[in-house]
């Protein structure tokens, strides 16, 4: 396929943002052409990010409470093993039947896909080097850029991606390592980290912040480095990496307490670097357009995700906002409704975040740091997982709710949720936000029995009034 002829809408990288924009695009009647260069759809996330990242966390979380929670349920074995090969293959094949499902959607949906890298010639003008390895112009009357991000890496480590990995070179190790050190305390490197403990590696993980997930509740943020220590993991947190050792075996890391002071040694087998990721534009040629990046390398856009040239846009991780595959998605579709002369809305401060370990952590709206700081009067309604009849039915009952609501009016300002699940349950918290419902409101809606989502029912009592349960 050439897109030679002119399109209404070209896009440039075919992610979570970048697919979901086009086969938009194509709905609301636009001829459109995506241009991916990795030889597969589904951008990072897809490839080598959220899909792969949950596929080894389920495994790994299976093989743990095979060894660790199946004989109190009555469940017996004589032995439990991994097989880390087949292992990574049920990975690989989530991810590859995912990829195949985006050019059916591509397909069904009449979006033209270019397979090569992708270049600004003009406003209007993309040169193609093909995967093929021929050149092509795909001309298009509005061009979305969603070429999204790539690993930060850190002054002085060379990520090789077998000892010093980036989260790609995490989600394929062929040997479990007996000792992991992960460097940054974020969403990512707690998960590959969960990921690695539960199949046997020592893991610790180095924080230059004083605190794990600084974008988390601080409260619940506390309880979730409990448990993660519970599982074994270790964090030294307010420290960092000076300098790293790979000339032997072992790979040696100096490290220093954040603020300066002595220096200690910590050895292991694996380290990887998850200290956060860079939006990506290199080779795209934004230069000869003359589309503006800001001090970190983002594209600044306006309210319809125009940036400072007429005709290009931009989505997803390569401009500001929480770099999540489901902001990309919305960014990519309210895009593409201003382009089709319709309206266009994200609203940033109702993005939920999950962190998918054991239990999950999921959150909407605001922390109560935010509100506080904000000045505004709330009330806080909690409700713990132990008061939670399906989850003690379960035996999985560790974590809680928390629900912070405007004092004067019981308007729900943010949710935070820890227990497994946590995923799942967060989104009757950000309809709730949506709609600028009460806390009230969510304790009156009829809740099923036996769920896990009552305890968001009883917090929301609990916010207002009090709990039945506990
Ligand atoms: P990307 O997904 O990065 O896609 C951009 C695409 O553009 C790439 O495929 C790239 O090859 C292509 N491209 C770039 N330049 C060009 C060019 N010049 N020509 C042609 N093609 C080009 N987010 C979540 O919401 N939930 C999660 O659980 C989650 N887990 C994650 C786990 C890991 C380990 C990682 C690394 C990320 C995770 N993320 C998660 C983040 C998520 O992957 C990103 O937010 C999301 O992929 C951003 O989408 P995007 O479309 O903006 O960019």
């Amino acid at each position: 396929a050439s897109g030679s002829d002119e399109n209404d809408v070209v896009v440039i990288g075919g992610g979570p943002g970048g697919y979901v924009a086009a086969i938009k695009a194509a709905q609301l009647g636009l001829k459109t052409t995506c241009i991916e260069k990795r030889g597969a759809l589904g951008g990072t996330c897809l490839n080598v990010g959220c899909i792969p990242s949950k596929a080894l966390l389920h495994s790994s979380h299976m093989y743990h409470e095979a060894k660790t929670s199946f004989a109190k349920h009555g469940v017996k074995f004589d032995n439990v093993d991994i097989d880390l090969a087949a292992m990574m293959g049920q990975k690989d094949k989530a991810v590859s039947n995912l990829t195949k499902g985006i050019e059916g959607l591509f397909k069904k949906n009449k979006v033209t896909y270019v397979k090569g890298y992708g270049k600004f010639l003009s406003p209007s003008e993309v040169s193609v080097d093909t995967l093929e390895g021929e050149n092509t112009v795909v001309k298009g009357k509005n061009i979305i850029i969603a070429t999204g991000s790539d690993v930060k890496g850190l002054p002085g480590i060379t990520i090789d991606e077998k000892r010093i990995v980036s989260s790609t070179g995490a989600l394929a190790l062929t040997e479990i390592p007996k000792k992991l050190i992960v460097i940054g305390a974020g969403y990512i490197g707690l998960e590959m980290g969960s990921v690695w403990a539960r199949l046997g590696s020592e893991v610790t993980v180095v924080e230059f912040a004083p605190d794990i997930v600084p974008s988390m509740d601080g409260e619940i943020r506390k309880q979730f480095q409990r448990s993660l220590e519970k599982q074994k993991m270790k964090f030294m947190l307010k420290t960092k990496v000076v300098a790293v050792d790979t000339s032997t075996d072992i790979v040696k890391l100096t490290l220093e307490p954040s603020a300066g002071g002595d220096q200690s040694i910590l050895e292991a087998d694996v380290v990887l670097v998850s200290a956060g990721r860079n939006p990506f534009t290199a080779g795209l040629g934004l230069e000869n357009i003359g589309v503006e990046t800001d001090k970190i390398g983002r594209i600044p856009v306006d309210k319809r995700f125009s940036t400072n040239v007429k005709g290009v846009f931009a989505i997803g991780d390569v401009i500001p906002g929480p770099m999540l595959a489901h902001k990309a998605e919305e960014d990519g579709i309210a895009c593409v409704e201003f382009i089709a002369g319709k309206e266009g809305h994200v609203d940033y401060d109702k993005v939920p975040g999950v962190v998918y370990t054991h239990p999950e952590v999921a959150s909407v709206g605001k922390t109560e740091e935010q509100v506080k700081e904000l000045g505004i009067a709330y009330r806080v309604g909690k409700f713990p997982m132990l008061g939670n009849s399906r989850a003690k039915s379960i035996d999985d009952a560790e974590g809680l709710v928390k629900i912070i609501a405007e004092k004067e009016t019981d308007k729900v300002l943010g949710v935070h949720i820890m227990c497994s699940n946590a995923g799942e349950l967060i989104h009757e918290a950000a309809l709730a936000l949506t709609y600028d419902a009460s806390s009230e409101d969510i304790a009156r809606t009829c809740h099923a029995h036996p769920t896990l989502s009552e305890a968001v029912k009883e917090a929301a009592m609990a916010t207002y009034d009090k709990a039945i349960h506990i």
